[in-house]
């Protein structure tokens, strides 16, 4: 797993905090990462698994990467467990341990809102990943949705904090508004209605980006 050299992410103005000069820097890498829809997709996913084989082997576990990340558009996605996919959605599927994703809804969702949406999707259903292989219980599904959204915090703020990305003042308000705007549109076949509030979606997003994911 390489560094990351920047993340360009929170705000598409963010372009020129990623020079080549920073340290660790691989001089043979070309530069265009995280300037696209297409590097920001590798990126939140490589990042995020990074994380978590990071964050499991300091605890003595072994992280199970998913399966795939599958993108889909409209009604095309996979079914998971016996479940049809819908449109305008991402999800975690435990029956098949994959990401699948609507990749015209997230890139319309990344070319309207920034690249923020991207690094809070994916590191929220990576959080779902998380949960599963932690065989984690909630009472209620909101718990569930809010601990993934601590997760995704967790994951960014961590890497931030390491240097492994580079986020300038502003990007956490923009991650946060990416947050409430994009929504959870997951889990539809669970609970539709418990995702929480955009306040406590924020918030536990917050208190992940700020206390890591050890706190959610
Ligand atoms: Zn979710």
């Amino acid at each position: 797993m390489k560094a990351f050299r920047c993340l360009l992410v929170l705000l598409m103005a963010t372009a020129a905090a990623c020079g080549s000069d920073r340290p660790g820097t691989d001089a043979a890498t070309p530069a265009p990462l995280g300037q696209t829809f297409e590097s920001d997709l590798r990126l939140a996913k490589e990042f995020g698994e990074a994380y978590w084989r990071q964050t499991f082997s300091t605890d003595g576990l072994t992280y199970r990467p998913v399966t795939a990340f599958v993108p889909y558009r409209g009604d095309n996605g996979p079914d998971c467990g016996g479940q049809p996919s819908a449109p305008n959605n991402a999800f975690y599927c435990p029956a098949g341990h994959f990401i699948a994703y609507d990749e015209s809804w997230m890139r319309e969702l990344y070319d309207k809102m920034g690249d923020g949406s991207v690094y809070v999707i994916i590191p929220h259903e990576l959080g779902h990943a998380v949960q599963a292989q932690l065989n984690s219980d909630f009472r209620l599904n909101v718990e569930r949705e809010l601990q993934a959204d601590c997760y995704a915090g967790g994951t960014l703020g961590t890497l931030v904090r390491s240097g492994s990305l580079q986020a300038e003042p502003g990007d956490e308000d923009e991650l946060l508004l990416n947050l409430a705007a994009a929504g959870d549109p997951t889990d539809d076949w669970l609970r539709p209605d418990a995702h929480g509030t955009a306040e406590q979606r924020q918030a536990v997003f917050a208190k992940g980006y700020n206390e890591g994911a050890a706190a959610c």
